[in-house]
């Protein structure tokens, strides 16, 4: 398949993907967070394609968790990609926000990924609103979906289950609803794309990646692809068959101590934060 015919048959895939799930309405203003990896970099061209067609508009947003030789690469792509198409670009850092970097603190955690998620969703929330956004949209894509479900299967974390599916409804008024545009589209799609378009990606992994349970589920789903090609799709459909991708009605508050959402009197980032300070 040519690159046009690629292309095409991409933006028609996320654009059927936005009007089945009714992803984003008219008027909206959708905040990208942009890693300046292939997966948030798809996400940016591609609803900057079709901002104008569903009358919404985009603005970026990047975390820098302050992970050193490896995020200041992908800063360098958003920053590239964002300007290249005229889209604002809002960077945020662990360091301004938290004062502390990942390289800092991650030792105090089982797994670095645990502090990254929960910072990066925290800021990139608290930001999202402040610009007004509606949306945020990430780049998950169907082998992340994927990878989240065994996740979840594997620790027997159910409830994990409500936030799989393109779109995490409004739960709470001061949290952004998420979307996923990228949600049945693979990664071997989003390789291809990059490399056709010629697109200026950040290819590095993330230093820690090998140490979360995340990177070792995707090696055993790629060796099975390897060996039963499919695999993947029929894992993903045997998942929308099962179990109805349907929110959870969680209650929430907002903590004490930020005001952002949260779960229980305090919100995670600020647990975390507690907990970091006290052992500093
Ligand atoms: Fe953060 Fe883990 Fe991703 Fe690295 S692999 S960026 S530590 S979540």
């Amino acid at each position: 398949m040519g690159k046009a015919e690629f292309n095409r048959k991409l933006r028609e895939k996320v654009k059927k993907l936005i009007r089945d799930y009714n992803l984003i309405d008219e008027g909206e203003l959708v905040a990208v967070a942009l890693s300046g990896g292939k997966d948030s970099l798809l996400t940016l061209h591609i609803l900057d394609d079709l901002r104008e067609g569903f009358g919404f508009d985009i603005v970026a947003i990047s975390i820098n968790e302050g992970i050193k030789g490896y995020r200041e690469e992908g800063l360098e792509a958003a920053r590239y990609n964002a300007k290249l198409l005229g889209v604002d670009l809002v960077e945020k850092s662990f360091i301004e926000e938290f004062n502390f970097s990942l390289d800092e603190i991650y030792g105090m955690f089982k797994s670095p990924c645990i502090p990254c998620g929960v910072f990066r969703r925290h800021l990139l929330n608290k930001t999202a609103r402040q610009l007004g956004a509606d949306k945020i949209a990430t780049g998950h894509n169907m082998d992340d979906e994927i990878q989240s479900f065994m996740m979840s299967l594997v620790r027997g974390d159910t409830r994990k289950f409500s936030k799989f599916g393109p779109k995490l409804e409004v739960i709470h008024p001061r949290l952004i609803p998420r979307i996923k545009p990228l949600w049945n589209t693979t990664e071997n799609e989003t390789e291809k794309w990059a490399v056709l378009n010629n697109i200026r990606v950040h290819l590095g992994d993330c230093p820690y990646a090998r140490l979360s349970l995340r990177s070792k589920i995707k090696n055993f789903l790629n060796d099975i692809e390897s060996e039963r090609p499919g695999t993947k799709k029929l894992i993903m459909q045997s998942f929308i068959k099962t179990f109805k991708i349907e929110q959870e009605e969680v209650e929430l508050f907002e903590c004490e101590v930020c005001g952002e959402p949260a779960s229980m009197k305090t919100c995670k980032a600020c647990e975390l934060i507690a907990l970091i300070r006290g052992s500093l």
